[in-house]
């Protein structure tokens, strides 16, 4: 992880015009054009160009008629096509965002509620539109200290970047102090840049905009060099992508970790700790960054495992063949387009999923989960049968103090 596993690919920009020139367009130049990424999508049936027919169109130089199509704004960035390519041609990280910034140069019609939440994020560092000034205000009711770098910058083993929906969303910001209970208890020496952090800009990159996103990172960038740290923990997978894949490129070589990943490392010293019986039947959603992106399949599991009284039930696609929530890409605030096209939303899928094994607890350790997946529960009528928990609420909630 790191500096250790630092790929030397990531650490220069690849662009459409140098793309053949470098190893992942190379292997684009291998598709099979066996249609496995089509058919493993969540929207492929909703899609005139997947990722197939991309592949297809660019070597017939007919990329004019996708970039004239609507197409890609079906892609949730899930990763499915990318894990199941028998190329393993990055098409989730390289190929579609390519393809979709130059959509975006062409077209800027984007729908009005995706266009919003990108201008947001440009002028206020997060996509609800919310103050900086604000984004540190959860810690006053953490219930345990919990330090900004900008008002003591004395060095810490761990900068947490907490990411946005962590900080302002009020179900997120229950998330963010239940960290950060976790953490005190485990004695982790860590602080956050509270008022000074802004998104971490994955998502405007993955969703069309890769100069949002450039910005978001050289902010990000010139904050993180004004302190001391050993490793940078991130509670966001979308934030850990934008730091493992993106930041390399204009310099970034911390050290990284996902909150879970960490306290999985720690679990010796987690489990006397967790000692409330919670008298819960769970089933974890696999987020897409986390698990088929980064493999993380374990750790979450291992965490939730610890806590006693917990049974863990596994839904019929987990691990690397989970369904997507829908918010990635983008998708996040696509809902409206994505209903005026009569597609299914995909976070009411994987919730019919999710009760169908029984659980009373949904699991998640996506920060962009629990509004998409406790809005599907109500949607279902589900929510007096389940509901949603991030793996770190669970933790606190299991070490009774
Ligand atoms: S799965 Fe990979 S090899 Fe098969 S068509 Fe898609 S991009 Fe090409
Ligand atoms: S990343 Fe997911 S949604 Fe996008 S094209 Fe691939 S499989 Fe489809």
């Amino acid at each position: 992880m790191g500096i250790a596993r630092l790929d030397p690919e990531l650490t220069c920009e690849i662009t459409l015009e140098n793309l053949f020139e470098r190893r992942e367009g190379q292997r684009v130049l291998t598709c099979l054009q066996c249609g496995t990424c089509a058919a493993t999508c969540p929207y492929g049936e909703q899609m005139d160009y997947p990722a197939r027919r991309i592949i297809s169109m660019m070597r017939a130089g007919l990329l004019d008629e996708v970039y004239a199509s609507d197409s890609l704004l079906a892609c949730v960035a899930c990763y499915a096509c990318k894990a199941k390519c028998p190329r393993k041609i990055d098409l989730t990280g390289v190929l579609l965002p390519l393809i979709k910034e130059q959509v975006l140069l062409r077209r800027r019609d984007l729908p009005a509620e995706l266009q919003k939440a990108l201008e947001t994020t440009l002028r206020y560092g997060n996509p609800m539109g919310e103050t900086s000034r604000k984004r540190e205000a959860w810690i006053k009711d953490a219930g345990v200290p919990v330090r900004t770098f900008h008002s003591d910058p004395r060095p810490a083993d761990v900068l947490w970047f907490v990411e946005c929906y962590d900080s302002y969303y009020p179900r997120g910001q229950k998330i963010a102090q239940a960290t950060a209970r976790v953490f005190h208890a485990l004695g982790i020496d860590f602080a956050i840049l509270g008022n000074e952090e802004k998104c971490a800009g994955e998502c405007g990159r993955l969703s069309w905009e890769t100069g949002l996103s450039n910005t978001l990172m050289e902010y990000n960038m010139a904050i993180l060099g004004k302190y001391q740290f050993n490793r940078i923990v991130t509670s966001g997978p979308h934030a850990y992508d934008a730091f493992k894949y993106r930041y390399p490129v204009i310099g970034f070589r911390y050290p990284l970790e996902h909150t879970l990943t960490l306290l999985a490392q720690h679990l010796d010293r987690l489990k006397p700790l967790l000692i409330k019986k919670l008298d819960y039947t769970v089933t974890y959603h696999d987020s897409c960054c986390l698990s088929r992106h980064n493999s993380f399949y374990e750790e979450p599991r291992a965490l939730l495992n610890a806590i006693p009284g917990v049974r863990l039930v596994e839904m019929t696609h987990n691990r690397i063949n989970t369904l997507c929530c829908g918010g990635g890409g983008g998708g996040m605030w696509l809902d409206t387009y994505y209903k005026a096209k009569g597609y299914e939303r995909l976070s009411e899928r994987r919730i019919k999923e999710a009760l169908a094994t029984g659980a009373n607890v949904l699991a998640i350790a996506c920060d962009y989960e629990f509004s998409r997946f406790e809005d599907a529960l109500k949607v279902v009528g589900g929510d007096k049968q389940m509901v949603v928990r991030d793996i770190t609420e669970l933790l606190d909630e299991s070490m009774e103090r």
